[in-house]
């Protein structure tokens, strides 16, 4: 995954589309952050009020601040700030490797754009990678940890290779069951997990309107799979798109560890609440383990 020192982008980079659960549109700018600040997101939409103005807008990438994984992951501050559907920009980074970057928020959610994360890891290289002066240090998995509800599980095993093991099953439909191992440390399995776009299945679309999701959702910004039909007019990216955008989502919310993971990941079957609370499980394991920890700094 590259070089063991931390990095921030090298000049800002501007993004703008609709938001898939809210409908809205939103805007982003990434932006330069200090060496052992991690990824800080911030609502310039909102008026911050409160006894501190500018802490109030400021939302820390930690799986602690997770508020939602209902088919997205959010993120909330403790001011009630929050922003939604962060996880292909928190992947985008993780396969960038930026360790380091604030982001303005204009908008409640980070913009779907093809459902994908294309359009984030080409706009990022972009506007550069930049080195800086602080060493990366990733999280060694020491022991076994393991996170399981019912029939899906993760575990994280000790590895001196980055590798992630995937099963998804929807034998009932086109999806089928798929499974695929993925080295993150070779050019062509990144390349390959960042095109993978968002899927759904037609029968969830009304109950997932009813609940208040995917109001933006539409056959430019994801898969629909209807029994054993493809809606969208286009191809799939790849015979594996739907495995490989599960394994997108899993490497995004982990990487609200602010770190990479040395270690292999077996998945069976993720979604974001299980890759969440594997998330929180491995944070849980490092402050368990003193000589491992590292603060994160306040940026603020
Ligand atoms: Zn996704």
């Amino acid at each position: 995954m590259g070089a063991a020192t931390q990095t921030t982008v090298n000049a800002q980079a501007q993004f703008a589309g609709i938001g898939l659960h809210t409908g809205s549109e939103c805007r982003i700018s990434i932006l330069p952050a200090p060496a052992g600040s991690g990824i800080v997101f911030r609502r310039c939409d909102i008026d911050p009020g409160g006894a501190d103005n500018r802490l109030s807008t400021l939302i820390h990438a930690t799986p602690e601040n997770v508020v939602g994984s209902d088919h997205g992951t959010r993120l909330a501050n403790g001011y009630g700030a929050s922003v939604s559907t962060v996880e292909h920009l928190m992947a985008a980074l993780a396969l960038l490797s930026l360790d380091n970057v604030i982001v303005d928020v204009y908008g409640p959610e980070i913009p779907i754009f093809d459902g994908s994360a294309d359009h984030l890891v080409a706009g990022l290289k972009q506007a550069g990678v930049k080195t800086q002066d602080a060493e990366r240090l990733p999280i060694v998995i020491g022991a076994p940890i393991r996170i399981a509800d019912g029939d899906r599980h993760i575990e994280f095993s000790p590895s001196d290779k980055d590798f992630i093991d995937i099963e998804i099953d929807f034998g009932d439909c086109l999806i089928g069951r798929q499974s695929l191992s993925v080295d993150l440390s070779r050019p062509a399995d990144r390349d390959r997990l960042t095109s993978a776009r968002t899927f759904c299945r037609l029968h969830e679309v009304d109950g997932l309107r009813r609940a208040g999701l995917i109001r933006g959702g539409s056959l430019e910004n994801s898969l629909v799979v209807d029994g054993h039909d493809l809606l969208n007019d286009q191809d799939l990216h790849d015979p594996h798109e739907f495995v490989l955008h599960k394994a997108l989502d899993l490497i995004g919310d982990l990487y609200l560890l602010g770190r990479p993971i040395r270690g292999a990941i077996r998945a069976v079957r993720p979604g974001h609440s299980l890759n969440v609370r594997a998330a929180l499980a491995v944070s849980r394991s490092i402050n368990a383990t003193p000589q491992e920890a590292r603060p994160l700094a306040a940026t603020a």
